[in-house]
């Protein structure tokens, strides 16, 4: 083997956020598409694991043009990609909840809790729904949520992104026990009680993802 002259090993030397954060994400729903599709087999039409798949390969796909980009044209590149291609409901939702972070991130002085609160805002507008009816806004705005109370505390950043881990995951079980009011699962009315919400358990995983890939730059 060739001697290289740089010292440093290939592994230490870390992709820049943006890139880990992609790379996370569409590793997560890869890792995680059959799941998704089970959830939705159970209370919708089975296609959650596909759609968000097929949208997240797209945004893979787009990589090295979206990491040259500044943050916020990133995330709205990013929305609009999801909305081109996962389809579904949740493809416009998930659209609107980047494409509204994006814009809020644009502004002068943005903080992360404004580009969340943005990205909530939009995903409730654009689904007429919010937080109680057994959708990713179960996920959403306890995720949110838990953020803000974490700025107001004045806490680091390693235990409020583990608090926002923990809004995740209780809000994606929370959704379990509730009667779905909006979307196809909806349809089922109290049959859809006792399951899981498919767009709840992909926004758990894109949460969880994201806050990982920020806890590996925290000391
Ligand atoms: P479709 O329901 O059109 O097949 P998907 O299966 O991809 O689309 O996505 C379903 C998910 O979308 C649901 O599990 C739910 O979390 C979310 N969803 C559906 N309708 C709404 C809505 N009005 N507001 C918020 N989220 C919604
Ligand atoms: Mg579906």
């Amino acid at each position: 083997m060739i001697a290289t002259h740089l010292e440093v090993p290939v592994q230490s030397v870390r992709d820049p956020l943006p890139g880990r954060l992609i790379d996370a994400a569409a590793e997560a729903i890869a890792n995680n598409a059959d799941l998704l599709g089970e959830l939705d087999r159970a209370i919708g039409d089975g296609d959650h694991g596909v759609n968000m798949l097929r949208g997240f390969a797209a945004i893979a796909g787009q990589r090295n043009e979206l990491v040259g980009l500044p943050l916020a044209a990133a995330l709205e590149a990013m929305g609009r990609q999801l909305v081109m291609t996962v389809g579904g409901a949740s493809g416009p939702l998930y659209g609107s909840l980047l494409i509204a972070m994006g814009k809020a991130a644009a502004l002068e002085d943005a903080s992360v809790a404004a580009i969340l609160e943005a990205g909530v805002a939009a995903v409730k507008k654009r689904g007429k729904s919010d937080r109680g009816e057994k959708t990713m806004l179960d996920v959403l705005v306890p995720v949110q949520s838990a953020w803000a109370q974490s700025c107001q505390e004045g806490l680091t950043v390693r235990p409020a992104l583990a608090r926002v881990r923990q809004a995740a995951r209780e809000g994606f079980e929370s959704t379990r026990p509730l009667m779905a009011t909006k979307g196809r699962a909806s349809f089922l009315r109290e049959r859809s009680i006792g399951h899981l919400d498919p767009g709840a358990c992909s926004s758990c995983l894109l949460v969880d993802a994201v806050c990982a890939v920020f806890l590996e730059d925290e000391p």
